[in-house]
């Protein structure tokens, strides 16, 4: 009566050792029932399948029900220094935004209603005059995301017609999400025109036809072409556009609103005459998650009179945030993601070698080491900048980095030349003293 041995575990189980699901669940009368029987019997199960016996059962079941029940999405510490992490949820909020979510959340709001009049309101009615301010476009329209933006605009402008595209700008942004197949995918047909490293404004104005309904312009917000390239300027692309009578349409991704980032800001997009430019809220606007399309107020009118429009709207939390968040940049407020973004190597290398000063006070010898910074996301590819981490010396970086994942707060950290590496950059300065002490915890537990 043995189970059958796996791999690895040499010592079989015998029944008569395993405790009876009765008796565990009378240990831990504190715990909800039904969570209790489900956890116990599944850790009976993995050990009857060879798993090694715990030294104690009842500790271990109800350390497995508070595993259960722990949320799946949980704040972590990001020690990557990529400020803009997709997979870490790209730009944590700014203290305005924060309370502006928390208050919207808890109770109703007038996200559909005109208090003056009592009458019903207009959804964006908080966030278009400010993006009207900041990008000085006539109108603007939010969904939620850049790729559901580029999908309402070529939707709601080209459906049935042509999109003239130059061939070094059909880009792959990422999650499959590629410009022709978005082309065909709004009913549009694609005109690929110039080459894939060199496209002037004549191959533009050559590829336009009595179906064309625009030139699209996307941004190559995640790649870098060098050597012999070419590619026609905004403004050249607004004048092949308006003489031909076809809208000038861009993706320009991680588009910012204010100037010295590292990437075209809107406003410069919409002066060079862009009818519609869409970009995200959550890269370097440094908001939530959102889609925002800005341009011509008769165009924006007819995006938002799209059915495709009320599928891709965003919720009131989302408009809370993005409010809160164009207000911060209205009043010189920087968001954390400029914050982080704006810090010289020199602030970055004082506060590296403060917190390994804080490290060997605990007792963790840590290295200052040059290194490479990205802000990721979308933005500035290739552009690599000096910066600094913190270098604690470990004998395993692989076990230490994986023990920071797994702690209370997970800690994101990078490892490169078998070392284990903390990059403050995107590390909100009251998290350092968490950081603090989950690499005390990773580090005391041995490694
Ligand atoms: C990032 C990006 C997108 C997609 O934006 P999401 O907000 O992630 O949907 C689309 N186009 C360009 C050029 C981008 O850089």
């Amino acid at each position: 009566m043995y189970p059958v041995p796996r791999a690895g575990y040499a010592v079989p189980v015998e029944l008569r050792d395993l405790p009876s699901i009765d008796r565990l669940l009378r240990s831990v009368p504190e715990l909800p029932r039904e969570l209790a029987l489900l956890q116990a019997r599944a850790l009976v199960a993995e050990v009857r399948a060879g798993a090694e016996p715990p030294e104690d059962w009842v500790e271990a079941l109800r350390a497995r029900v508070a595993a259960a029940a722990r949320p799946h999405l949980r704040r972590v510490i990001n020690a990557t220094g990529i400020v803009l992490h997709t997979n870490l949820g790209r730009a944590p909020l700014g203290r305005r935004a924060v309370r502006a979510v928390t208050d919207i959340a808890e109770g109703y709001s007038n996200l559909e209603l005109d208090l003056a009049t009592g009458e019903r309101g207009e959804r964006l009615s908080g966030v278009a005059p400010l993006l009207r301010a900041l990008t000085g476009a006539e109108d603007a329209v939010v969904v939620n995301n850049c790729a559901a933006a580029v999908l309402l605009m070529l939707t709601a402008t080209a459906q049935g017609r042509e999109v003239v595209v130059s061939r070094g700008e059909l880009v792959e942004i990422g999650g499959a999400f590629r410009i022709p197949e978005v082309i065909t995918a709004c009913g549009a047909r694609l005109r690929e025109v110039g080459a894939t490293n060199r496209t002037r404004a004549k191959d533009l104005a050559a590829g336009v036809n009595v179906d064309t309904a625009a030139i699209l312009r996307v941004h190559p917000s995640n790649f870098k072409q060098v050597g012999f390239v070419e590619q026609p300027s905004r403004a050249d692309t607004a004048a092949v556009a308006r003489e031909a009578g076809v809208l000038y349409l861009e993706d320009l991704g991680s588009g910012a609103l204010l100037e010295g980032l590292g990437e075209p800001a809107v406003r410069e997009v919409v002066a060079a005459g862009a009818d519609l430019v869409c970009f995200s809220g959550d890269k370097l606007l440094g908001g939530p998650q959102a889609g925002i399309v800005v341009g011509r107020a008769t165009l924006v009118a007819r995006l938002r009179r799209h059915p495709l429009y009320r599928a891709l709207r965003c919720d009131r939390l989302v408009l809370a945030a993005l409010e809160a968040t164009l207000r911060d940049v209205q009043a010189g407020v920087a968001t954390p993601v400029e914050a982080m973004l704006r810090a010289s190597a020199e602030q970055h290398r004082v506060r590296s070698e403060s917190f390994a000063a804080r490290l060997a006070a605990v007792g963790i010898a840590a290295d200052v080491l040059p290194d490479e910074g990205f802000s990721g996301g979308g933005s500035a590819p290739g552009e690599g900048f000096p910066t600094w981490v913190v270098s604690p010396r470990v004998a395993s970086a692989t076990t230490v980095s994986r023990r920071l994942r797994a702690g209370d707060t997970p800690v994101i950290a990078r490892i490169r030349d078998d070392r284990l590496r903390l990059d403050l950059r995107a590390v909100l300065p009251e998290e350092e003293s968490r950081l603090l002490d989950a690499v005390r915890a990773a580090v005391a537990s041995g490694g």
